[in-house]
């Protein structure tokens, strides 16, 4: 299954996704991690980008789709995905079109749903657990501001075409869990 997780900063993406990518056998492709990385490393990539994912910016839809590409090339993608953080614009929809081409869909697109005074309460959590750079209470205002602004449009052309799959993000990472799980069970057995 060709599968995209998507939601709000805070509504457990990336900690579903890594779940999700083990129980289904499918690399779990996080944008962000990998930006992260990059910039940890301080690889010419990670140079460009690392003001920009400091401040809660989006990078650009350019360089995003390059990064893309490459990682969906490699051979553990090919029989499967999930993308978690991509595409987070409009115009990163159709760079994934394009690079799925005529062979490859996306099948499901699971959309975590979490109110904004929990994410925001999450997200400064996590603040001070892991000491993401990007987790302060600014960044995090900036971060929610720019989903609604460039990232929610991206649901609506996902329910469009008939792919995208709400899914309540409250309560414990397990309950989260066994709801994805009951929603892709569904998808599979509807044939998508
Ligand atoms: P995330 O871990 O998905 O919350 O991503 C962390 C940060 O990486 C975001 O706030 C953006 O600055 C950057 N980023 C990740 N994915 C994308 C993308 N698809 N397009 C643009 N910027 C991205």
């Amino acid at each position: 299954m060709n599968l995209l997780i998507f939601g709000p900063p805070g509504a457990g993406k990336g900690t579903q996704a890594a779940r999700i990518g083990a129980q289904r056998g499918i690399p779990h492709i996080s944008t962000g991690e990998m930006l992260r990385m990059a910039v940890e490393s301080g690889s010419e990539l990670g140079e460009r980008v690392k003001a920009i994912v400091e401040r809660g910016h989006l990078v650009s839809d350019e360089v995003m789709g390059e990064l893309v590409e490459q990682r969906l090339a490699e051979p553990d993608a090919a029989a499967g995905f999930l993308l978690d953080g991509f595409p987070r614009t409009a115009p990163q929809v159709e760079i994934l079109d394009r690079i799925l081409g005529d062979d490859r869909r996306v099948d499901a697109v699971l959309m975590l749903e979490v109110p904004d005074e929990e994410l925001v309460q999450r997200l400064l959590r996590r603040a001070s657990v892991e000491g993401r750079p990007d987790d302060n209470r600014e960044t995090i205002e900036e971060r929610l501001r720019v989903y609604r602004a460039r990232t929610a449009p991206v649901a609506g052309i996902y329910q469009e075409r008939g792919v995208l799959r709400a899914v309540d993000g409250t309560g414990s990472i397990d309950q989260v869990f066994t709801r994805i799980e009951a929603v892709l069970d569904r998808a599979a057995a509807e044939g998508a």
